[in-house]
């Protein structure tokens, strides 16, 4: 048909070796979700007896190549320049791109964060690759080295396996906040191999005038997320999470209708469609337990519910549970934090 580009031909897999993830960064610092991606890498890699290989991008990324080294990354490939010290589309596509046209690597991950799902996209249209988007289970078959990349389907009911037989890179991005963080390697040693390099003004295209920091809620690194629902009934019930979340140290999450009614903005919605969080305790406050709910907070160390409804769906997840008024029980809540901080002694909690 006219317009439409013939599939091309299969790559061989057998010149396809080794595991490469990307590392996020920010601020000079790597993002939890990178050290996730090592985590999954190196349990790829081993299985199969390759190497993991962590692509890192920036202005300055001694240090993070030194970090990522100490979690058992074997081969760091980094690209160094200040036009690359904030994330950019263009030139971070076309770098990666060309990392993988060199290096060839059997399977590439990547986080689904906002900026990791804008750039797995774009690499793999330069690399004539495919992407299993959004992956919460990822292994790799010995023998054949397929990527097993399980995402969930139909509204988060069904999982479905993808398995990439024709092209390499098999490409997937997984979601942040399902896999946990890897322990530091005893005496780790790793290769850093970092390139400064002046990217071509055909691949900046645009200049940064100004870099303008937004206050977004980081919910994924909370140790403590208080989360309310319709429950709450209007939008000053957000006042009462917070002052719970105040009291214990931490920030304040959300079910999405309550964000789609604008009672709070989007970076605080938890679930499918918004971040995946693992805390050491969740407080869910009028929160039905829909899966789309569930499916972003489940990994909680410990979770506290309060609901009116005995039968709610979210007591099923639930360590604890309230059968009461949320607005009897949170102010309750909030007291014996406070007498009980008061008799310990203890210091305000800062934000977690
Ligand atoms: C494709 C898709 C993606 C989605 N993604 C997400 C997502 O990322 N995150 C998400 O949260 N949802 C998501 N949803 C929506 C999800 O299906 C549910 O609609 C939503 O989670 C329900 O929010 P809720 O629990 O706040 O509201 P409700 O289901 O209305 O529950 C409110 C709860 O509050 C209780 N309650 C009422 N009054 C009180 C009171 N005074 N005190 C105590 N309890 C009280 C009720 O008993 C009830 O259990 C998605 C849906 C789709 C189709």
């Amino acid at each position: 048909m006219a317009g439409i580009k013939p599939a091309t031909p299969a790559s061989k897999p057998e010149e396809y070796k080794n595991v490469f993830v990307y590392l996020e960064t920010r601020d000079d610092r790597l993002l939890r979700p990178a050290l996730e991606m090592i985590g999954v890498g190196k349990k790829i890699a081993e299985k199969v007896n390759e190497k993991l290989y962590c692509i890192l991008l920036g202005g300055n990324i001694r240090d993070q190549a030194k970090e990522a080294v100490s979690y058992g990354c074997d081969v760091v490939l980094g690209a160094e320049s200040p036009a690359l010290a904030t994330y950019r589309t263009l030139p971070y596509s076309h770098i990666i791109a060309d990392f993988v046209k060199e290096e060839k690597p059997n399977i590439f991950l990547i986080p689904a964060t906002r900026n990791g799902r804008d750039l797995a996209s774009r690499i793999a249209v330069r690399c004539e690759a495919g992407v299993t988007a959004d992956c919460t289970e990822i292994d790799v078959e010995q023998d054949t080295r397929i990527l097993l990349a399980n995402r969930p389907t139909y509204g988060e009911s069904m999982l479905a396996e993808i398995l990439c037989k024709r092209h390499r890179p098999q490409m997937a991005t997984a979601r942040p906040g399902i896999f946990p963080v890897p322990e530091k390697v005893k005496s780790a040693k790793g290769e850093i191999r970092i390139r400064e390099i002046s990217p071509d003004k055909a691949i900046l295209k645009k200049e940064i005038l100004e870099y303008r920091k937004k206050n977004v809620v980081d919910l994924t690194a909370a140790k403590v997320v208080v989360s309310g629902g319709m429950g709450l009934g209007k939008p000053d019930g957000f006042k009462l999470i917070q002052e719970l979340a105040d009291e214990l140290g931490g920030v304040v999450g959300a079910s999405r209708p309550a964000v789609d009614m604008g009672w709070i903005s989007r970076d605080h919605q938890v679930g499918q469609t918004g971040q995946t969080v693992r805390p050491r305790l969740y407080v869910a406050v009028g929160i039905s337990g829909k899966i789309q709910h569930i499916m972003g907070m489940k990994n909680s160390e410990t979770i506290l519910s309060i609901n009116t409804d005995p039968n709610a769906e979210i007591f099923k997840y639930s360590d604890y549970v309230i059968v009461d008024d949320l607005y009897k029980a949170v102010p309750a809540l909030i007291q014996e934090v406070r007498k009980y901080k008061s008799e310990k002694q203890v210091a305000p909690t800062e934000p977690s």
